[in-house]
């Protein structure tokens, strides 16, 4: 569904996104890993239009959608979540779901109810639904911010760092919602994270970014024995 072609970010004369091809295709789920700095969540800023790219082209579904209004990226059928977690704080879990899906549905207000409601399901918060976001923890609010982007019903799920600051069992429950999503919802999902054993378990293929720089794409048992990945891991040569 999604290919990056040449992708290039700079800013000044700092390059944070150098020469970057890569594609989801639809369904899949895909681990994008790679050390603090690498350019992930740049990465994503250029997906949802956030940022233009300074050369390259985002494609999705075929089109162009390089210098597509970031608010109407939901409308392509991009969604994401935050490395800091967004949700606003006065409103209750329901009213943060529906304004995901609010945008995706394009103001249907009854097909958006229906889709909030899902999608609250979904991440298991429909019991909460009508607590205020700031009583909630941040795991839920992790959740809370997936089930936000699942109601704007999109083919592509961005997710930053999902797992930051979990507990265990509250990792447990994320892998769940994250495999969820992908299999009763057929949502693809590029997923960017540091917890490195759980991408090589649940995704099928991880992208390697170190530096801006694409240094790995591959099954995850190609990945964990590539040299260039252990080594911009380590941050020095392998002996
Ligand atoms: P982390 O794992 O720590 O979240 P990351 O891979 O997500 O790292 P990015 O946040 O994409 O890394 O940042 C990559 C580089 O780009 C960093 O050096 C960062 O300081 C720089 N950078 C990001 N956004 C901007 C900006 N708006 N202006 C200038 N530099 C930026
Ligand atoms: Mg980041």
């Amino acid at each position: 569904v999604l290919s990056l072609e040449a992708v290039t970010k700079r800013f000044g004369g700092l390059v944070v996104l150098d020469g970057i091809d890569m594609v989801v295709g639809r369904g899949e789920l895909v681990g994008l890993i790679g050390p603090n700095g690498a350019g992930k969540s740049t990465l994503f800023n250029v997906m949802t239009a956030i940022y233009a790219p300074t050369r390259g082209k985002v494609r999705f579904k075929g089109n162009d959608i390089t210098g597509a209004a970031p608010h109407l990226i939901c409308r392509h059928g991009i969604a994401r979540t935050f490395q800091l977690v967004r949700t606003f704080l006065t409103m209750t879990a329901f009213e943060n779901v529906m304004v995901g899906a609010v945008y995706g549905s394009g103001g249907r207000v009854r097909h958006a109810r229906e889709a909030a409601e899902t999608a609250l399901d979904l991440v298991g918060l429909g019991a909460k639904r009508d607590v205020t976001t700031a009583h909630m923890t941040l795991s839920d609010r992790r959740l809370l911010e997936i089930a936000r982007a699942v109601a704007s019903e999109p083919s592509l799920l961005l997710l930053d760092e999902p797992m930051a600051g979990l507990n265990p069992t509250e990792i447990r429950q994320m892998v769940e919602v994250i495999r969820r999503t992908r299999s009763e919802k057929g949502i693809s999902i590029l997923w960017v994270e540091h917890k490195v054993d759980a991408i090589m378990k649940v995704c099928s293929r991880v992208v390697v970014l170190d530096h801006g720089v694409k240094i790995a794409d591959g099954t995850p048992a190609e990945i964990v024995a590539n040299r260039k990945v252990i080594e911009a891991y380590l941050g020095e040569p392998v002996a």
